[in-house]
C-alpha cells in the first residue's frame, strides 16, 4: 500500500476527537510530501536537527511536533517554529522552552511526559514530579508566559501483553482526567490533549481515551 493509502486507511479509523501525528523520523522529505499531498499537516520527529532540516524544506502550513527526548541546550533550534513538544519531563526543560519561546515572541504548547511503562529505559515523570511542576507553574505569577501545558504524553511498555498495555493506558487516562477536572485553569495550564498510542497499540489507546496518536511505521513503512 502507498503512503497515501495507509494514511487514509488510518484516518478512517480515528474518531473525530483523535488527532493523527504522522511520525516521519528517518524518512526522506519525498515520503513526507506524499503524506502532505494526501492532506496530512501534522508531522512528528524525534531529532531536532532532522526536524529543522525538514521544516526548512517543506511547506509552512505544517505543524511540527517534537516527540523525542529533548536536550535543554537544543531547544533554541526549534523554538521559532515547533508547534507541540510531547516529551517535557523536567522543570528545567520547561523553563528553557519558555525562555526560547519568548525570544521569538511565541507561546509554545507542551505535553508533560508521564512514566507509565515497566521498562527502565523510558523517560518521564511520576505523579509526584508532575504535581511539583504543575504547582510551580500555577503559583509562579510572573514567570512562564511563553509556554502552555496542554496535556500529557505517555508510552506503554513494549510488549505483546495487551492487558498490561491497557492497564498502563488506563493509568495515564486516569491521571489525565484528574488533571483536567481538578486543576485550576490558568493561562499556562489548559489540559485538553492526551498523546498515547503508536502503530502497534493505537486502537487500544483510543479505546482507553487517547486524543492524539503518534503513528509512524503503519504510514511510512518500517525504519532501519
Ligand atoms: C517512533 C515513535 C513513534 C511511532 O512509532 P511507530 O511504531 O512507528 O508508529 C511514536 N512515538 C514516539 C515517541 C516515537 O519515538
Amino acid at each position: 500500500m502507498s503512503i497515501k493509502e495507509n494514511l487514509l486507511n488510518i484516518q478512517s479509523q480515528l474518531p473525530e476527537r483523535v488527532t493523527l501525528v504522522a511520525v516521519s523520523k528517518t524518512k526522506p522529505v519525498s515520503d513526507l510530501m506524499e503524506a502532505y499531498e494526501a492532506g496530512q499537516r501534522i508531522f512528528g520527529e524525534n531529532k531536532i536537527q532532522e526536524m529543522t532540516e525538514k521544516w526548512q524544506q517543506m511547506p509552512k502550513d505544517i505543524q511540527w511536533h517534537m516527540i523525542g527526548h529533548v536536550q535543554t541546550n537544543k531547544v533554541k533550534f526549534m523554538a521559532e517554529y515547533v508547534s507541540l513538544i510531547h516529551g517535557v519531563d523536567s522543570l528545567k526543560l520547561l523553563e528553557e522552552i519558555n525562555k526560547q519561546a519568548k525570544k521569538h515572541n511565541r507561546v509554545i504548547d507542551c505535553l508533560l511526559q508521564i512514566y507509565i511503562a515497566e521498562e527502565e529505559s523510558k523517560f518521564g515523570l511520576d505523579e509526584a514530579e508532575l504535581d511539583e511542576i504543575l504547582d510551580f507553574v500555577q503559583n509562579d505569577k510572573n514567570a512562564m508566559k511563553n509556554i502552555r501545558i496542554v496535556g500529557l504524553m505517555g508510552m506503554a511498555t513494549f510488549t505483546d501483553n495487551q492487558n498490561q498495555i491497557k492497564k498502563e493506558f488506563q493509568n495515564l487516562k486516569a491521571i489525565f482526567d484528574t488533571l483536567r477536572d481538578i486543576r485550576l485553569k490558568s493561562d499556562a495550564i489548559q489540559v485538553n490533549t492526551l498523546s498515547m498510542g503508536m502503530s502497534g497499540d493505537y486502537q487500544l489507546a483510543i479505546e482507553c481515551g487517547s486524543t492524539m496518536v503518534r503513528i509512524g511505521s503503519s504510514i511510512f513503512g518500517g525504519r532501519k
